[in-house]
C-alpha cells in the first residue's frame, strides 16, 4: 500500500523544496485518481470458486442474472442489461433506439460518449455545458438541433444529474430520443430518485476506475420493455435460442467473474460512499480557504457517490495555472488529472471535422482549462489528503515565484 512520508519531507519550506525543482517528492508512491474500490476479498474469492466449480463462466450465468436483479432493485428500474463495458452498452442502446444522422452530446465528457456515436456512423454534435453544473445546457441543446438530429445524450458528469426536466422538454418538443450516459452516476439521484430510470435508457460504467466496478463492465437500465428485449438480443449476437439468430447483434456480454466483482462491490456500497464523503468533506475544509481553488459541490439534497473531487483553478487568483499545478503535483507523485481536457472537439480524431466547434463551446473550453481531479476513494487516507491540500496551498501562495522559476528567470 502507499505510505506517505510527510513527516520527513514536509512541509515545503521554500520553492526549492518542491520536487519540480529537485526536492524530494512528498509521496514515495504514486497516488492515482480512480484507484479501484475493492470490496470484501473473501466474498469475492468464494464467488470465484463457486463460478469455477460450476464451470459457467459467461453467457448469462447466475452471477450476471443476480447482478442485474440487484441493480434493478437498488435503482428501482424494470430492466438492467449487464454488458462488457459502457462503451459497447452505449452503442447497443444507440442502435436499439435507432439513432442516426446527428446526436447532440457534450464535448465536456469522456471520449466514449462521442466515439460510441461516430463508431456507428452517427455525427456527434458538440453542445456547450452550464459552467455551474458542468452538464448540458438545455437552451443551448435546442440551438444545435437540425433536420438530421435524432437524439440527445446527456452525461451526468461527476455523478451530478443533468437538468433532466429541461432536456426532456426539449426532446419532447422536437420529437428526439433522450438517453443518458450515467457512467459516473451509479447511486446518485435527481429530485430524490436514483439516476437510471430517466430518459429512454441510461448507461452505467463499471470500469475499474468508477465508483462500483466489475473490472471492466457496464449496463443499460431502462423501463422500456420493448427496448430491453431488443438489447437483450443485441448483446448476445441476436440469438433467441440455439442456432436461432433473429436480430442483428454483437457481443456485449458481461462475464461471470465481472458480475462476481460487481455483486461483491455492491455489498460495500455504503462504506465506499462513507469513505468518499469523508474525503470530500476534508478536501472542502482544507481547500476552501485557498483563493482561486474551488472544489465543486454535491447537492446535499440529493444522493451522491462522491467519487470525484473536482477543483476549479482560477489562475488570476492562484498565480499558477491549472497545468502548472498539475506538473507540480505529478512531480510530488500526486497524479491529479485534467478531466476532460482538451474537450472532445479538440482531440486529434475529431478536430479536423469540427474546426469551428470551439466558437460555440466557450464554457467547455474554460472548464477544460480549469478542472483538476484529485485522488480520493478507499485507497487514500486523511494524512495523504492533508498533504495534497498542503501542496496546493503552498503552490498558490508561491504561484508567481514558481512560474518565474519554471521560466528560468530565478
Ligand atoms: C468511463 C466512461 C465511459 C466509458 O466506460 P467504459 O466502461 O470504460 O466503456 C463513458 N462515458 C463516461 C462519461 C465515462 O466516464
Amino acid at each position: 500500500m502507499s505510505t506517505s512520508v510527510l513527516t520527513e519531507t514536509s512541509p515545503k519550506n521554500s520553492v526549492s523544496d518542491l520536487a519540480l525543482f529537485g526536492g524530494q517528492p512528498a509521496f514515495a508512491e504514486k497516488l492515482h485518481v480512480g484507484r479501484p474500490n475493492v470490496g470484501d476479498r473473501e466474498r469475492l474469492m468464494a464467488r470465484l470458486n463457486d463460478m469455477l466449480d460450476r464451470r459457467w463462466l459467461t453467457n448469462d450465468g447466475p452471477f450476471v442474472q443476480e447482478f442485474e436483479r440487484k441493480i434493478c432493485e437498488f435503482v428501482g428500474v424494470r430492466h438492467c442489461l449487464a454488458m462488457c463495458n459502457a462503451t459497447v452498452a452505449l452503442e447497443i442502446a444507440t442502435r436499439a433506439l435507432d439513432l442516426q444522422g446527428e446526436v447532440i452530446v457534450p464535448s465536456f465528457t469522456f471520449i466514449a460518449t462521442a466515439s460510441s456515436q461516430s463508431w456507428l456512423g452517427i455525427t456527434p454534435v458538440f453542445c456547450d455545458v452550464d459552467s455551474k453544473t458542468h452538464n448540458l445546457d438545455p437552451a443551448k441543446v435546442e440551438k444545435m438541433i437540425t433536420p438530421r438530429t435524432t437524439g440527445i445524450i446527456g452525461v451526468h458528469v461527476w455523478g451530478r444529474p443533468c437538468d433532466i426536466d429541461g432536456l426532456t422538454e426539449v426532446a419532447r418538443r422536437h420529437k428526439l430520443k433522450l438517453m443518458f450516459d450515467a457512467a459516473h452516476a451509479f447511486g446518485c439521484s435527481y429530485k430524490g430518485r436514483l439516476l437510471g430510470a430517466f430518459g429512454e435508457a441510461e448507461v452505467y460504467s463499471f470500469h475499474a476506475t468508477k465508483f462500483l466496478n466489475t473490472f471492466e463492465g457496464g449496463a443499460v437500465v431502462t423501463n422500456n420493455d420493448e427496448l430491453a428485449h431488443k438489447m437483450r438480443l443485441m448483446k448476445n449476437f441476436g440469438f433467441a435460442g440455439y442456432d436461432n439468430v433473429i436480430h442483428p447483434g454483437t457481443n456485449g456480454k458481461m462475464c461471470e467473474a465481472s458480475a462476481a466483482m460487481g455483486l461483491t462491490g455492491l455489498e460495500s456500497f455504503d462504506s465506499f460512499v462513507d469513505t468518499n464523503f469523508r474525503n470530500y468533506k476534508q478536501y472542502h475544509a482544507e481547500l476552501d480557504p485557498i483563493p482561486g481553488v474551488k472544489v465543486i459541490d454535491y447537492d446535499p439534497k440529493e444522493r451522491s457517490n462522491f467519487q470525484y473531487i473536482v477543483a476549479e483553478i482560477d489562475e488570476t487568483k492562484t498565480g499558477i495555472t491549472r497545468d502548472e499545478l498539475i506538473d507540480l503535483l505529478w512531480a510530488e507523485n500526486v497524479l491529479a488529472r485534467r478531466y476532460f481536457y482538451p474537450g472532445i472537439h479538440r482531440m486529434e480524431a475529431y478536430k479536423p471535422y469540427f474546426p469551428h466547434a470551439g466558437l460555440l463551446l466557450p464554457e467547455t473550453e474554460k472548464l477544460s482549462a480549469r478542472v483538476t481531479v484529485l485522488p480520493t476513494g478507499t485507497s487514500v487516507d486523511s494524512n495523504q489528503i492533508h498533504e495534497i491540500c498542503a501542496l496546493i496551498k503552498f503552490a498558490s501562495e508561491h504561484g508567481s515565484e514558481i512560474r518565474k522559476r519554471r521560466a528560468g528567470k530565478l
